[in-house]
C-alpha cells in the first residue's frame, strides 16, 4: 500500500542501537516530515472517527506526541502514562517486564472515570510488556479500552497477542521484522 511504504520509507533504522545486535526504528525523521506526521495521524486516527471517545492514553514518551495530536483529533481528552516518579498527583503504579529486568509506571489516579472509553497509544510494540501494563492500569481504573494503536508492530516478537488476550483490539499501521 503506498501509505504504508511511505512511512516505512520515513523511518529510519539505526543499527545496533541501543546495543550491538538491535535495530532501532527511528521515528523522529517521520514526525519530522509535515506530510508523513500527518498521514500518520489521519491513518491512526480514521477508525475512531465519528465514535465516542473520553480519553488517549499516551506512554511516555513518543505516545505523548501521537497520543496529542490524536485527542486533539478526536476532540478526547489525554492521559499520560509515566515512568515512575514524574507525577506530581496521587498515582496507581503497576510494575512491569523490560527485556532485561522491570520497572514501574504509573498515572494519577483521578485520571480516567469507571466506563469511560480509551484509545491506548504507543510509537511501537515489541515484546508487548510496555502496553500490557498500561492495559492492566487502566482495566484497573475500569477503563473500557476502544483499542490500542501503534506505528510499528515487530510481530516476531509477540507483543499483539500479549494485548489480544487481555481482550483489547490491536491496531498497527506497518510491521518490520
Ligand atoms: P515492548 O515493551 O513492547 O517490548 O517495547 C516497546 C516500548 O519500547 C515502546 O514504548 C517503544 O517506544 C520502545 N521501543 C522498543 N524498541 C523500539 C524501537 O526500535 N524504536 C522505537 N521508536 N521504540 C522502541
Amino acid at each position: 500500500l503506498a501509505v504504508q511504504s511511505e512511512l516505512i520509507s520515513a523511518i529510519r533504522s539505526i543499527p545496533d542501537y541501543p546495543k550491538p545486535g538491535i535495530v532501532f526504528r527511528d521515528i523522529t525523521t517521520l514526525l519530522g516530515n509535515p506530510k508523513t506526521f500527518r498521514r500518520t495521524i489521519d491513518e491512526l486516527v480514521h477508525p475512531y472517527a465519528g465514535t465516542k471517545v473520553d480519553k488517549i492514553a499516551g506512554i511516555e514518551a513518543r505516545g505523548f506526541i501521537l497520543g496529542g495530536a490524536i485527542a486533539h483529533q478526536l476532540s478526547a481528552g489525554f492521559v499520560p502514562i509515566r515512568k515512575k516518579g514524574k507525577l506530581p498527583h496521587e498515582t496507581v503504579r503497576i510494575a512491569y517486564s523490560l527485556e532485561y529486568g522491570v520497572d514501574e509506571m504509573e498515572m494519577h489516579k483521578d485520571a480516567i472515570e469507571p466506563g469511560e472509553k480509551v484509545i491506548l497509544v504507543d510509537d511501537l510494540i515489541a515484546t508487548g510488556g510496555t502496553a500490557e501494563g498500561a492495559t492492566k492500569l487502566l482495566q484497573q481504573m475500569g477503563a473500557d479500552i476502544v483499542a490500542a494503536c501503534f506505528i510499528i508492530d515487530l510481530p516476531d516478537l509477540g507483543g499483539r497477542k500479549k494485548l489480544e488476550a487481555l481482550g483489547v483490539k490491536v491496531r498497527t499501521l506497518i510491521e518490520f521484522e
